[in-house]
């Protein structure tokens, strides 16, 4: 397989054959010169991290691009400008801030493609991709797609991932914002609402949200202080109030 070639099978049950760590001749060489997406909740754990605000760390340490969704941006880690431009989190010893990396980090050498069912639940399907310049195939443990997830600390995200991929759907199925597109005051609050969760905290207590939504103590409580849970209600708003859809109500009037 070539150095630049990049395979992809499914594995559904099967088993995959990998070892990533200091010792592989290739160690870090994925850390350089990524296209690599973030999730929301990877922003919220990258953000822990490093002790920065979520605007912070927006402007900081990422841009936007249209990727898969022609109708709405996503956020792209920014590389750094140095030779070969590494990762801004890569050090001498590999992951600077690995405890929280991003979900890509953790997934790889597994693609998971989630799927919503009935029940509101989720499913996954895991394709393994074999990149050419990587060298940490065949070697090592064999695993189920289960046991990596879990080793690699993805459950959580997996969970939170897969609300996301409910907005990520209605986001994508049609041009929700018009030919406006990002002039749209609708996409900045949709944007705010999925990556920005300390401006969207501040919407949601300062400006008459809960006079019109029907959000209850209790959940109103968690989200002054909890990011995970603020997101998800950040996700329950778009679904009202672009798709019409989803467990949050407007309050009755009168
Ligand atoms: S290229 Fe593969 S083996 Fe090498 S560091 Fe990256 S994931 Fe690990
Ligand atoms: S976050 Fe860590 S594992 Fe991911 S690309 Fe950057 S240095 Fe590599």
């Amino acid at each position: 397989m070539k150095n630049n070639e990049t395979h992809r099978d499914l594995l559904g049950s099967g088993t995959f054959q990998f070892a990533c760590n200091e010792t592989v001749p290739c160690f870090t060489r994925c850390c350089r010169d990524a296209d690599m997406l973030l999730y929301p909740y990877d922003i919220i754990r990258l953000k822990h991290f490093l002790g920065m605000t979520s605007e912070e760390f927006l402007v900081k340490h990422t841009f936007t691009a249209f990727r898969d969704n022609p109708y709405f941006p996503s956020v792209m880690l920014k590389m750094g400008d140095a030779k070969g431009h590494p990762c801004p989190f890569l050090s001498e010893k590999g992951c600077g801030v690995y405890e929280d990396r991003p979900y890509s980090c953790r997934a790889y050498p597994l693609e998971p493609a989630m799927h919503g069912d009935p029940q509101g639940g989720f499913a996954i399907t895991a394709y393994r991709v074999r990149h050419g310049h990587c060298l940490g195939h065949d070697h090592g443990k064999k695993w189920t797609s289960g046991q990596w997830m879990k080793d690699q600390g993805m459950e959580v995200y997996n969970q939170y991932n897969s609300s996301w991929a409910r907005v990520a759907a209605l986001l994508s199925l049609k041009n929700s914002f018009g030919e406006k597109g990002g002039d749209n005051p609708a996409m900045n609050m949709a944007y705010m609402a999925s990556y920005n969760v300390d401006t969207f905290r501040r919407f949601v207590f300062e400006s008459s949200f809960l006079q019109r939504f029907d959000v209850s103590p209790d959940r109103a409580d968690e989200v002054k202080n909890d990011d995970s849970a603020l997101m998800l209600l950040g996700f329950d708003w778009i679904l009202r109030f672009l798709g019409g859809q989803g467990p949050l109500r407007e309050k009755k009037s009168g």
